[in-house]
């Protein structure tokens, strides 16, 4: 192995640190912290997992968690009645509504439903729009991440040739669109692209968002690219990326491990996100550009 390990477990721990440093300011000034609410419809036991690891975080974070756990029967009109609820209450700056979601209900009807301005997944169409519009708005937490993985490696990547392999509404699109912002060369890759190996080629930044273990192979990739493989792929038990990690780390000059990589971020942008919602909401200013 020649590439450098893009430790996400280390960076997020510093982002989650620095979002818990300005609560104190924030409560000074509001005489409230910021609150996350979280919703998860049934059972799921990965969802249960995703939304514990998520309230413990906000609450380490010193801010106010509050969690929705309606029953999986639970009817589209009394889950669209508690985002009415969620969206009127004042001590809400963020909702999550974690999905999937039992296949009676409509999800895109219940993430529509959601006031924009405390969408801190940035699945709203609302929020997409501002992403490739370039105006304030939520970016969707895991591409977020990747971003500052990113940059924090790069510095300044305007004028890199950046690859995203996978086209999502929650991954492989807003990633193109930060990638865009920040002046890179996008080529968005999916299913239906005829010679993939082609493009990565060329790329300085290979983003994989596709759902296929051991997917991108090292012998694709452009010697010295940065990697960054979001990927959490299930295999005997254990976790894997979307990206072949042994024969890509003898190539790349720096690739995010799987797990330790990308996963921490998200956790982490999403209280960020919080953070940010409650400083708009109640006029608070924050360099956001700083957290
Ligand atoms: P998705 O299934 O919605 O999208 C997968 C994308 O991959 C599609 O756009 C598809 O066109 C593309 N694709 C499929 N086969 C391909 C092929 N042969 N060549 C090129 N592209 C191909 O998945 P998603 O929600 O974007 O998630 C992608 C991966 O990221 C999954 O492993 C998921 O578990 C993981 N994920 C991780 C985090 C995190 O926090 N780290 C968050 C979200 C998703």
């Amino acid at each position: 192995m020649s590439a450098e390990l893009i430790d996400g477990k280390s960076f997020a721990a510093g982002l989650r640190a620095r979002v818990a440093e300005h609560v104190p300011a924030f409560q000074k000034v509001t005489g409230r912290v910021p609150g996350l609410a979280v919703v998860l419809v049934g059972e799921d036991p990965a969802s249960a997992v995703y939304v514990r690891s998520k309230g413990k975080a906000t609450r380490e974070a010193g801010m106010e968690s509050f969690e929705h756990r309606p029953a999986a029967n639970v009817s589209q009109a009394e889950l669209l009645a508690l985002v009415d609820t969620l969206n009127a209450d004042p001590a809400v700056d963020g909702i999550l509504v974690q999905l999937p979601l039992p296949n009676h209900l409509d999800a895109q009807e219940v993430l529509l439903r959601i006031d924009p301005d405390k969408d801190v997944d940035g699945f709203h169409p609302v929020n997409a729009g501002r992403l490739v519009t370039g105006l304030p708005g939520f970016v969707p937490c895991t591409p977020l991440g990747c971003l500052m993985l990113l940059e924090d490696r790069l510095g300044d990547l305007s004028g890199l040739d950046a690859v995203v392999v996978g086209r999502s509404n929650i991954v492989g699109k807003p990633m193109a669109a930060l990638l865009t912002a920040k002046s890179c060369t996008v080529t968005i890759a999916h299913s239906r692209t005829r010679n993939l190996p082609h493009y990565l080629r060329h790329a300085d930044i290979v983003v994989a968002a596709v759902g296929i273990d051991h997917f991108v192979q090292g012998d694709w990739l452009k010697p010295g690219a940065t990697v960054i493989d979001v990927g959490i792929n299930r295999v005997d038990g254990k976790l894997t990326g979307d990206v072949d990690f042994d024969s890509a780390a003898s190539v790349a000059g720096a690739i995010t491990p799987v797990p330790g990589g990308v996963g921490p971020m998200t956790i982490a942008c999403l209280l960020r996100n919080t953070l940010v919602a409650a400083h708009r909401r109640e006029g608070v200013p924050l360099d956001e550009r700083a957290i």
